[in-house]
């Protein structure tokens, strides 16, 4: 693909995006993360140029050889990968703009000393397992609205801005938007959230019309 068809397909994804957001509401904005973990730099570069800023990685040995490879871009990066106890520090050199999976007291415990020590705070989304996998990170639905409030209480240096979940893995369309909805009624009963993280290349569309704000693209981005 030449650049100019690129910035017409980029197009068609981002009108895709604008249709959906209207079937939720007209005054709903919906931000798309490009997930550039299938990516090189020079990918990443391509899409930076048709105007794409927010790019998220899953590895934070990627995100900190992509963010430096690119670091004359004014790029913006997000981590929404699951984070090990021995890569905190790792992640907190890097600084991203946002942390999408936060997935227990415990690892907010870790951050928070860790934060503390260097005098910073970090911008974080708590994950919630709202399909109920055995497979999949993330907060249980009927304990998430407490551990939210517990993290905001005992972690001063973590900025909760919302919630985060990864659609269920099934083919069921109603399965999918029963787990999307899930998230979002939790999302609304949240003091002070304004991002909820849902929807992939595959279900994005469902995810931003049960109310997803953020959306995190990978291989539709990418055209992969
Ligand atoms: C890879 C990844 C995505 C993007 O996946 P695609 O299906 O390629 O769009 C989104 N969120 C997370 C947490 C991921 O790891």
């Amino acid at each position: 693909m030449t650049q100019e068809e690129y910035k017409i397909y980029i197009d068609n994804v981002i009108r895709r995006v604008e249709f959906a957001r209207v079937r939720f509401d007209e005054k709903h904005i919906v931000k798309i993360v490009a997930i550039s973990k299938y990516s090189t730099a020079n990918e990443i570069e391509k899409l930076y140029r048709i105007g794409q800023r927010a790019f998220g990685e899953n590895k934070v040995q990627d995100l900190r050889a992509k963010s430096s490879e690119l670091e004359d871009l004014p790029l913006e990066w997000h981590f929404v990968g699951n984070l090990q106890k021995n890569k905190i520090n790792n992640l907190l050199d890097i600084n991203p703009a946002l942390f999408h999976a936060l997935d227990s007291l415990e690892l907010a415990h870790e951050l928070q000393k860790k934060l503390q020590a260097r005098d910073m705070t970090l911008d974080a989304l708590l994950q919630i397992n709202s399909a109920k996998e055995e497979s999949k990170h993330g907060v249980m639905l009927e304990d998430a609205v407490e551990t939210y409030r517990q993290i905001q209480k005992e972690c001063p240096n973590i900025h909760l801005k919302g919630v985060m979940s990864i659609g269920a893995h099934t083919d069921d369309k109603a399965i999918i938007k029963k787990s999307f909805e899930t998230t979002y009624n939790i999302y609304k009963q949240l003091d002070g959230a304004n991002i909820c993280s849902m929807g992939m290349s595959g279900d994005f569309e469902l995810a931003i019309e049960c109310g997803s704000n953020m959306v995190r693209l990978g291989s539709i981005m990418f055209n992969k």
